[in-house]
């Protein structure tokens, strides 16, 4: 369980953003590490586990670059959680 903060989107110039974890768009962030996190996977997830924003961004660009959110998520959902992100990262970057 880690602590998010939800954005006020009003306030802020900042848009919704894909969770760090699931890619599900969220106002939901995780201020340590500066990245956006949905409550579900807050719930789950353990401070060790949620990626600096560097990696976030770059699979971000991985994700949005190679598939169609659709097959990125499916992909993802085959692969296992919390793992999936590197695991999807590794294998696109074999691939290329
Ligand atoms: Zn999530």
């Amino acid at each position: 369980m880690i602590e998010v903060e939800k954005e006020d989107l009003e306030q802020s110039t900042i848009e919704v953003e894909n969770c760090c974890f699931c890619r599900k768009p969220t106002a939901f962030w995780y201020k340590p590490k500066d990245v956006a996190c949905c409550l579900e996977c807050a719930a789950n997830a353990e401070p060790g586990d949620v990626p600096d924003k560097q990696t976030w961004c770059r699979r971000e660009r991985i994700a949005q670059n190679s598939d169609s959110i659709e097959q990125a998520l499916k992909r993802a959902s085959s692969l296992q959680w919390p793992g999936w992100a590197s695991k999807y990262e590794e294998q696109y970057e074999t691939a290329s």
